[in-house]
């Protein structure tokens, strides 16, 4: 599957925000974002007229990034969303913060969601006691997710968690740390999602056009 190889910090730069694709670093005075806050590129530091589709399309570049989902992708979640009940903007980034690599950071077995991918990948996540292996799969509430036995001395999951803990842990999932486990306890609100800020109604727009 394609991926974006190239620097991460970049692409905070270009939305001109932290996306927090790095992990711990993102919380440092290293961060990109806080030493060159403009767009990277010849042309960064150039005055930029926002047209409404560039708001529209900067938004969904935001939401597409953080979670790590390529374009086509990202167009099958907003096509499912949209046939659900309710606001379809709410239920696409609830589709985005129900997959399985999303989850893992959120319960701190990994800084950043291309580490979650990587753990997922390689096989040491269960769900409900299976193996899972799909970072795009979809957890629903009940669902328990856990670090193989084996994975569990891995040091840095450890400082990991514990460095997430520190942050606190949102509240739809519920997290015992000794055993390296969580449980799905309801859908993510949509205040508790990783992108609480971010205009969903923008990118609603963009493909409604
Ligand atoms: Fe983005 Fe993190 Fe890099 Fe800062 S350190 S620019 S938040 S990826």
């Amino acid at each position: 599957m394609a991926r974006y190889i190239g620097s991460v910090c970049k692409l905070c730069r270009r939305e001109g925000t932290k996306l927090f694709l790095k992990a711990e670093r993102c919380y440092t005075d290293k961060c990109a974002v806080m030493r060159r806050s403009y767009p990277p590129g010849q042309h960064g530091q150039g005055r930029v007229k926002q047209s409404e589709y560039s708001l529209q399309l900067r938004e969904k570049q935001k939401i597409r990034r953080v979670y790590g989902v390529l374009e086509r992708q990202f167009r099958g979640y907003f096509e499912k969303a949209e046939r659900m009940k309710g606001v379809t903007g709410d239920n696409l980034l609830q589709l985005l913060e129900r997959r399985l690599d999303s989850v893992v950071q959120r319960m701190g077995f990994a800084g950043a969601k291309k580490e979650a991918r990587q753990l997922v990948r390689h096989g040491h996540l269960l769900v409900n006691s299976k193996k899972v292996n799909i970072p795009s799969y979809l957890l629903k509430p009940g669902d328990v997710v856990e670090l193989r036995e084996k994975s569990r001395g891995i040091a840095q999951i450890q400082q990991t968690l514990a460095a997430v803990e520190k942050r606190g842990f949102p509240s739809w999932l519920e997290i015992d740390k000794a055993q390296f486990k969580g449980k799905v306890l309801s859908l993510p609100a949509r205040d508790e999602s990783t992108m609480p800020t971010v205009k969903e109604q923008l990118v609603v727009e963009l493909y409604s056009k």
